[in-house]
């Protein structure tokens, strides 16, 4: 049964690690704009090479850029597993373009997930995160430790660092960008009643399990 997901919710909150959770448990694809364009600009497409001469001058990368790479991406994942959408739409207008994207292929968005939290328990957070930078698992210096100190318990690798944009005022930035242009899209799920949200406050694997109740739930009202 495929679903599409869209997982909401400010910087820190938790999105990646319960995006690899839904992966894991459910076979969904895993659609992050960031690995797009990773793959993209190390594939040296054409896209690729206007992508990286943006990111190179330091400028944001372009929506019709990243709407692109989803359009590619939606179009071969979604009928095949299903998608959870991670960190993508950032904005109501990417959200719409989805909604007729999926629209064109007879799919649609069947859940939106809001992970809520509020903005100071969040700069604790993300201020004690670190990455694995081999494999990408996320840790806490206060909340989710490696069982080895600095070995990663997935990939068991000594490659434990610090995010260059884990700094407070950078978090911050992102929280108050992330509440101008991205919560609108909240309204926007919540008017079309796919909207549920989570108290992102709660242990990691109390929060995995709140979210797989919720896509069993869904599951069973579209097999009816
Ligand atoms: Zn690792």
């Amino acid at each position: 049964m495929n679903l599409n997901v869209v997982l909401l919710g400010p910087p820190g909150a938790g999105k990646g690690t319960q995006t690899r959770h839904i992966v894991n448990k459910f076979g969904l694809f895993q659609l992050s704009t960031g690995d797009l364009i990773r793959k993209e600009i190390n594939a040296g497409s054409e896209l690729g090479k206007a992508i990286k001469e943006v990111v190179n001058s330091g400028g944001l990368t372009v929506d019709a850029h990243i709407n692109e790479l989803v359009r590619e991406c939606v179009k071969a994942q979604a009928p095949l597993q299903g998608i959870v959408f991670d960190g993508y739409p950032r904005r109501v207008a990417q959200a719409e373009f989805l909604d007729q994207l999926l629209k064109e292929i007879g799919l649609k968005i069947d859940l939106a997930i809001r992970l809520m939290i509020d903005d100071n328990l969040l700069v604790r957070r993300v201020s004690g995160r670190f990455t694995c930078s081999s494999c990408g698992a996320m840790y806490h210096e206060e909340f989710n430790l490696p069982l080895q100190k600095d070995v990663c318990d997935v990939c068991g690798h000594n490659t434990l660092l610090r995010r260059a944009d884990d700094s407070i005022e950078a978090l911050k930035l992102r929280l108050a960008l992330y509440h101008k242009e991205t919560e609108p899209i909240v309204d926007y799920y919540q008017t079309k009643g796919i909207l549920s949200s989570i108290d992102g406050t709660q242990p990691i694997e109390k929060v995995a399990e709140a979210i797989e109740r919720l896509i069993l739930s869904i599951q069973q009202q579209l097999k009816r």
